[in-house]
């Protein structure tokens, strides 16, 4: 088999997906290699010996499952397999497949190896989705030509290729898409020690003379989140631009950070806010992510999804068959006392 060399994909799919860190800046600090990509060593390890294995067979990858909150590198993975691969990446999301032929002409349209990346996965609809249970399957779309008693269906064999598709929701996926996927990786936040690394990578990459104590600060506020520390840095270099100062330090981090709202913990405005209703309105909880989602005037996805991950890996926040409720740590954060008869985990 011929697997063709990595290529940008530039075709009619890439520019539905008008994502903010397909600017050059995000471009620019992505991780090329796997061997650039800090972190998530347990994932790296496994893809390693399957791209190995698949590269040694001529044989596609087999199709992959990325699952984890926004900003860990899910993308960012999509594009180093790929390039490992030496195939050519394509790259769509659930939401902008409206109809079953969106996707039947993507998938009609893949060369043998190639790679496509479905991002948001899990808010494909259905009738898109069923499209994809044969082409995973068998490389073959199983099509309706016409309608009414004349309708008939037809096979149409499709080139052997690799999906990856990357959710933040795995649960919301339907149980046939889900257990189609051969790999399933599920990325972690990332440990403090690895989040300085990215920082000064990515400083290195800007030219931007960063001192030690200021990366540290940068890595510990940006919420185990490649994708935050980035825009941390960036946030800092425009601040030590305008106070015209040839060295980024503490002081210019800590400025930087306060007019963002951000804690020394990482914490930002509505994280704390999330955490003070319930303190204040519901006794620590339990309350329901709906009525979370209403005090914040926020969607319920964008709590579930960006907020909520942090806290609960941060031990602010317990999920509870009954709702959220607050942990000790969080009174503790508030100096808040625990109250008495509160429903909470006090561990
Ligand atoms: P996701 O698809 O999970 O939302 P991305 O892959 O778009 O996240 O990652 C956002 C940005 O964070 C990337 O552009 C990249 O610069 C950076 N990044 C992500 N993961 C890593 C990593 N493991 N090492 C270094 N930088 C990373």
């Amino acid at each position: 088999m011929v697997i063709k060399r990595t290529q940008q994909a530039k075709s009619a799919v890439t520019p539905q997906v008008m994502k903010e860190e397909n600017t050059d800046y995000e471009q620019t600090l992505r991780p090329q290699r796997i061997s650039e990509y800090v972190g998530q060593a347990k994932i790296k390890g496994h893809l390693l010996v399957h791209i190995e294995a698949a590269r040694t067979r001529s044989e596609p990858l087999g199709h992959t499952l990325l699952h984890g909150p926004p900003g860990l590198g899910k993308t960012t993975l999509a594009h180093i397999i790929a390039k490992e691969m030496n195939a050519q990446l394509r790259i769509t999301s659930g939401p902008v497949l409206e109809k079953p032929g969106d996707l039947a002409s993507i998938l009609t349209n893949l060369q043998q190896g190639d790679v496509l990346f479905i991002d948001e996965v899990h808010r494909m609809r259905p009738i898109v989705e069923e499209i994809l249970y044969g082409a995973m399957e068998d490389f073959a779309l199983d099509l309706m030509i016409g309608k009414g008693p004349t309708a008939r269906s037809m096979r149409l064999q499709i080139k052997p290729f690799t999906l990856i598709a990357a959710t933040t929701k795995s649960g919301s996926m339907s149980a046939p898409l889900r257990d189609r996927f051969l790999h399933h990786f599920k990325l972690g936040f990332y440990e403090p020690a690895e989040m300085h690394q990215i920082v000064e990578r990515s400083a290195r990459i800007l030219s931007i003379d960063l001192q030690s104590n200021a990366a540290f600060r940068i890595a510990s506020a940006a919420r185990a989140t490649p994708r935050i520390a980035n825009r941390l840095i960036r946030s800092v270099r425009d601040y030590a631009q305008v106070q015209k100062r040839a060295s980024i330090d503490l002081a210019c981090v800590d400025a930087t950070l306060t007019s963002l709202e951000i804690d020394h913990d990482g914490l930002d405005a509505t994280d704390r806010q999330i955490l003070l209703a319930i303190i204040d309105n519901f006794g620590g909880g339990p309350v329901g992510l709906t009525t979370i989602a209403a005090m914040l005037a926020e969607e319920q996805d964008t709590v579930e999804d960006v907020y909520e991950p942090f806290l609960l890996q941060q031990g602010y926040l317990d999920r509870t068959s009954k709702g959220r409720t607050v942990t000790k740590r969080a009174y503790e954060k508030f100096g808040r006392e625990v109250p008495k008869g509160a429903q909470i985990s006090l561990l």
